[in-house]
């Protein structure tokens, strides 16, 4: 990635798509990430390998994944909550395996019914899966509620990284911060990103996942990238809003993310008008469902050029 500065990594196939009711076509969403892949984004986490009566909306990730594979020069990402999910994932041959970690226990417990302890086996045994593999997947864990937790409230940043360290030793290749609950501030996210950073090193953490739950995603986002982050993850249109905040989007819009870092001179690779062109898709095959982002409502500035299109002129 070495022409552009930032990887605006899309997640809405994912989380955007596992936080709403309605289920989207498979059809629709290989189209959505055909569109997007062709926007310039070269990473999409397109699914979820859990069990379908768990999320339903996340059934057809394997026909996903596959079909994802066929776009040129995109790396194809999916979530696994377990063994179970990366040997799914591997038999697909997506490219990046994620699994969540929740840092507060209790959110662990309850959401996978394990504790740390626990997920620190199964990520052992994943990587010795993901060892074995002749073309092994890139194999990365979340730290998610590491900026505070809806049952524990506060967590508590050496917990974050201690965790970090257990979870690079039990074989991940990366460690990245999330905050699924919204709940990061822009001093918050540089602190933890610097101590993670200095317990496992620079090289081992690129990535955030934020939400905008509370309208601070982009401030965090570029607090994160302030301290040497080059991933940021973000959905399009903000999908998957939280049901009791409403006006509060899911994750940080893809469309206003790109903006502002294109606005600021930091290469994404991505073809900012192609970009919003790719709601439509979501619009119709979601109308029901809001649709969040400034830039797509306000439009591009007069006289705004992109990046990639400034190169081209
Ligand atoms: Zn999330």
């Amino acid at each position: 990635m070495s022409d552009i500065d930032i990887l605006v990594s899309e997640v809405g196939p994912r989380d955007g798509l596992q936080s709403i009711d309605a289920i989207l076509p498979t059809e629709v969403k290989n189209a959505w990430i055909r569109a997007q892949a062709e926007a310039g984004f070269r990473e999409i986490e397109v699914g979820s390998f859990v069990p379908p009566r768990v999320l339903p909306q996340m059934a057809d990730t394997a026909d996903v994944v596959r079909e994802a594979l066929l776009v040129d020069g995109l790396n194809v990402a999916v979530l696994v909550p377990n063994l179970r999910g990366a040997e799914n994932a591997i038999r697909a041959g997506a490219h990046k395996i994620s699994i969540p970690f929740s840092v507060s226990e209790t959110h662990s417990l309850k959401n996978v019914r394990r504790g740390h302890d626990q997920m620190i086996e199964e990520v052992k045994n994943i990587a010795a899966l993901v060892g074995e593999q002749e073309s092994p997947p890139h194999f990365e864990a979340g730290l998610s509620t590491a900026f505070g937790c809806t049952i524990e409230g506060p967590v508590s940043e050496d917990l974050v990284v201690r965790s970090a360290e257990r979870l690079m030793d039990a074989g991940v290749a990366e460690v990245g911060l999330s905050d699924t609950t919204g709940y990061a501030n822009p001093e918050q996210v540089k602190r933890l990103v610097r101590k993670v950073q200095a317990a496992v090193g620079k090289e081992n953490i690129t990535g955030v996942h934020l939400h905008n739950t509370r309208g601070l995603g982009l401030a965090n986002a570029l607090a994160a990238i302030e301290e040497g982050i080059t991933t940021v993850d973000s959905s399009l249109g903000g999908i998957g809003g939280c049901p009791f905040a409403p006006g509060a989007s899911g994750n940080i819009v893809t469309e206003d993310l790109v903006f502002m870092l294109e606005a600021m001179g930091l290469k994404t690779g991505i073809d900012i008008d192609k970009l919003l062109s790719v709601r439509n898709i979501l619009k119709d095959a979601l109308p029901d469902e809001p649709l969040y982002g400034f830039v797509p409502d306000a439009g591009l500035p007069k006289g705004f050029t992109g990046h990639r299109k400034s190169e081209q002129q």
